[in-house]
């Protein structure tokens, strides 16, 4: 029988993120019996909670992949109650699963997707309420290279180009982020809109939520980051770091 759990721990103790493996599988207890408490929420900070992405996906890029924790044992210790590291504000592009990209398991990724990772109202109401009720330390906004929905608001910039249906509609929240890189005479566009596109939404997210968020990033209790996943060489691209705010302070 495969034990995930042992696996997984095995394969983080290795150097550096033992410390980290220690969080994680401290917040892996085992499944309660019906009608007792969910198990003990976690205690990951902001920082670690990055530091276990960016692991996952050294170990993605290095085709060693620890085993997720995706078996029944792992679905019946969160069937009570979940308590993901991060949110993932991503696309929906079938090229970046952000559980494969970053090697979790059942209940580890909060995901909003939609094309072009934007944060409408829908996402923006997901996103609070995977902080403020489920006590998310980190939000990762992430591009990608070659999207189509920021081609099509490139296109829409470039060459007027409209599209049917709700699409149009959809890119238009990216089409500032592609007058911006365009503004800055980015030699590709595209990508420099990608980037923008991650960017402004960061800024925005730290700047103009509601205090429910803001207050948790003065206290240092969530950091907000943007990233961009490479689709030729798989590495996720983390920038927009901002300030290591959540060194110490758990939760
Ligand atoms: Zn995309």
């Amino acid at each position: 029988m495969f034990d995930c759990n042992n696996l997984s721990r095995r394969g983080l103790l290795g150097g550096a993120a033992a410390t980290l493996s220690l969080a994680l599988a401290a917040r892996s207890p085992a499944a309660p019996p019906p009608g007792t408490a969910n198990p003990a929420p976690p205690s990951l900070t902001s920082d670690q909670a990055l530091a276990a992405l960016k692991d996952g996906n050294r170990r993605f890029l290095a085709g060693r992949s620890i085993e997720p924790d995706r078996g029944g044992r792992r679905r019946l210790e969160i069937a009570r109650a979940q308590y993901p590291i991060a949110v993932l504000v991503s696309c929906s592009d079938s090229r970046v699963p952000p559980e494969v990209l970053f090697g979790r398991g059942l209940g580890e990724l909060f995901i909003i997707r939609n094309a072009g990772n934007t944060v409408d109202t829908v996402a923006m109401g997901s996103l609070e309420y995977a902080v403020t009720e489920l006590n998310v330390p980190l939000v990762v906004v992430m591009g990608h290279e070659r999207c189509g929905a920021v081609a099509a608001a490139v296109s829409v910039v470039e060459r007027g180009t409209t599209f049917p249906g709700s699409i149009g509609r959809m890119v238009e929240p990216i089409i500032p982020a592609v007058l911006a890189a365009r503004a800055q005479g980015a030699s590709d566009l595209l990508d420099a809109s990608v980037r923008a596109n991650v960017s402004r939404t960061v800024d925005r997210l730290r700047r103009f939520s509601e205090p429910m968020l803001l207050d948790r990033i003065k206290a240092g209790r969530l950091r907000i980051v943007g990233a961009r996943y490479d689709l030729d060489d798989g590495v996720v691209d983390f920038f927009d770091e901002g300030q290591a705010v959540g060194a110490g302070a758990r939760r």
